[in-house]
């Protein structure tokens, strides 16, 4: 017997923290909860947990086969379905790197990035095989394997995914797999300077996993029939993939069907209660409700959404029409959970307008993410008015980027510099006020653009507005807004002036309005607003 002076030991198990335990639960408790995949022609390929986790098996053994080595990356430039599921498990099963490539960049990006993360094998759609075309003198991937979605022959210079998995016995064991190892990859969508690489291992993903599926994050339930929008390439789908997976819900995947009436009406047919997307997505699939409102049949509980700020007048409509919008704020480098914003049970007694402007903040840090917003002066109050850099740690937080680039991201105290400006109020409810380069500076005092933009979507004639500086002789930089409007409305600049006037000081609102029929976005879906401020630098203010 230990005496009491005796320094005492855990008698917990050690068990190492990796994948394949999300894929044998699946497999063995829900093997005939359903996979749901639009293909290209509009179709549905469906197959249960049983099917995919033989197959991923399968992806694993052949991968190993074909001699892929522990830390390999192999890449993916694949629409969000069936196979890509496959993927997101057989590579790492394998002892590989999943890294997902961003199909929405400029081909000699995506060069870029799979020479950048030495990608030795691809897995792609056979929809894809032009934009491969595009880049593939620029990149020398061994092998490249073709899913055939569309059930065209493979051409000639590539390999048949479906062959890939022939080649595998079925009979194979994971590999030993490390905790600590790498296990996927993603770039930065690099707004400014070149894209950079972020590694997950098995214990950041594993843990990410069961924060994300908490009731106070994004709330899955195995019974949630859950269809990320989000691409597989965006941050691993915000991780949805993982813990649909992990809990055995139902998946439905939307393929490269993302217009409004395709999305409602697969959200009827399978009977969706989950989703994720950015604000653009859910401006767009507003509209179409409002258009024709009772001709979808939805079951439809929450829609997740992040990537840009949600605008509080989407929030209301869509609780009008009983759908929950979850604001949530992440990065590609915190995998990407940061904040969530859901009312605490102190403040749900709180007028109708107080709630709302709650639920518009980013939210509060997830379980094991820290933060603080930092000045000039050091770390500013959390008094909901002071504005600072956002900066975080926690378990799921890069510590650094693949290579080692750009190192003064992090503080030296070991904190990740978001680049997001926020406030933090009374009861830590985050809120961005802007990206730092994004801030407008007009007469020596900062105007959230991010605020301005948020209260002119809340104009009923308005579709979508971003607010840009521009610069000013007097001033240094003054807000011009970039307004599209909503189908068949009208608004001039001085009606939305005067929309916003209650809500703002004076020299906060915009001294010039632009009706444009469409705003530029980024891969992600963001408003490109480095795109606007270079289009609009000579304005003449008259
Ligand atoms: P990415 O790494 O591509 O996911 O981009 C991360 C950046 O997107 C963050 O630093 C924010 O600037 C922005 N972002 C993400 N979610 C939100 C949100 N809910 N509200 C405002 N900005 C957001």
């Amino acid at each position: 017997m230990q005496t009491r002076t005796e320094s005492l030991q855990h008698t917990m198990m050690r068990v190492p923290l990796t994948l394949p335990h999300f894929l044998e639960r699946a497999a063995k408790l829900y093997p005939k909860v359903e996979i749901v995949s639009r293909l290209p022609d509009r179709s549905l390929h469906r197959y249960t947990y049983a099917d995919f986790y033989r197959r991923a098996r399968r992806l694993a053994e052949a991968l190993q086969r074909a001699g892929l080595r522990p830390g390999e990356r192999v890449a993916t430039l694949m629409w969000n379905h069936f196979a890509h599921l496959e993927a997101y498990f057989g590579i790492p099963c394998a002892g590989g790197v999943l890294h997902t490539l961003n199909l929405r960049l400029h081909p000699s990006d995506i060069a870029y990035i799979a020479r950048h993360a030495q990608d030795r094998f691809l897995i792609t759609d056979d929809v894809l095989l032009p934009l491969i075309e595009q880049l593939r003198s620029q990149v020398s991937f061994e092998r490249i394997f073709v899913v055939p979605l569309a059930g065209a022959p493979v051409p000639a210079g590539y390999e048949s995914y479906e062959h890939l998995l022939d080649t595998a016995t079925g009979s194979w064991d994971y590999p030993p797999l490390d905790e600590e190892a790498p296990v996927g990859m993603c770039y930065t969508s690099g707004t400014t300077g070149r894209p950079k690489g972020v590694v997950y291992s098995h214990r950041s993903l594993v843990i990410h996993t069961l924060a994300a599926a908490l009731p106070d994050a994004l709330g899955l339930s195995q019974r949630d029939v859950v269809c990320p929008v989000v691409p597989m390439f965006h941050v691993n789908a915000w991780g949805i993939p993982f813990a649909a997976t992990l809990l055995g819900c139902k998946q439905v995947f939307p393929g490269p069907h993302l217009d409004p009436p395709s999305l409602l009406e697969l959200f009827e047919s399978e009977g969706v209660t989950l989703t994720a997307g950015v604000p653009t997505i859910w401006l767009g699939v507003l509209e179409a409700l409002r258009r024709e409102p009772d001709r979808w049949k939805l079951k439809l509980r929450t829609l997740v959404v992040g990537g840009s700020a949600a605008p509080e007048a989407m929030i209301r409509a869509y609780d009008q029409l009983g759908f929950h919008v979850l604001h949530a704020w992440g990065m590609t480098e915190m995998s990407p959970l940061g904040t969530v914003s859901r009312l605490k049970s102190t403040l749900v007694d709180l007028p109708e307008d107080q709630q709302y402007a709650y639920r518009a903040k980013q939210g509060l840090p997830a379980p094991l993410v820290e933060v603080r917003a930092v000045s000039d002066h050091g770390e500013v109050p959390w008094d909901g008015k002071t504005m600072g850099e956002l900066q975080v740690r926690g378990v799921w937080v890069a510590a650094s980027y693949y290579g080692g680039e750009d190192p003064d991201r992090w503080t030296s105290d070991g904190w990740f510099r978001t680049g997001d400006v926020v406030t933090i109020d009374p009861e830590g409810y985050v809120k961005i006020v802007d990206r730092t380069k994004d801030l407008i500076k007009s007469g020596g005092e900062w105007i959230s653009s991010v605020d301005v933009e948020n209260a002119l979507m809340g104009h009923p004639a308005v579709k979508e507005a971003a607010v840009v500086a521009v610069p000013h002789p007097k001033w240094g930089e003054r807000p011009l807004a970039v307004v599209v409007l909503r189908e068949g409305q009208q608004a001039t600049a001085e009606e939305l002036r005067e929309f916003l006037a209650p809500r703002f000081a004076r020299w906060w609102l915009p001294d010039a309005f632009v009706f444009v029929s469409e705003i530029p976005k980024t891969s992600a879906g963001k408003f490109q607003k480095a795109k606007l401020r270079e289009q609009f630098r000579d304005w003449s203010w008259g």
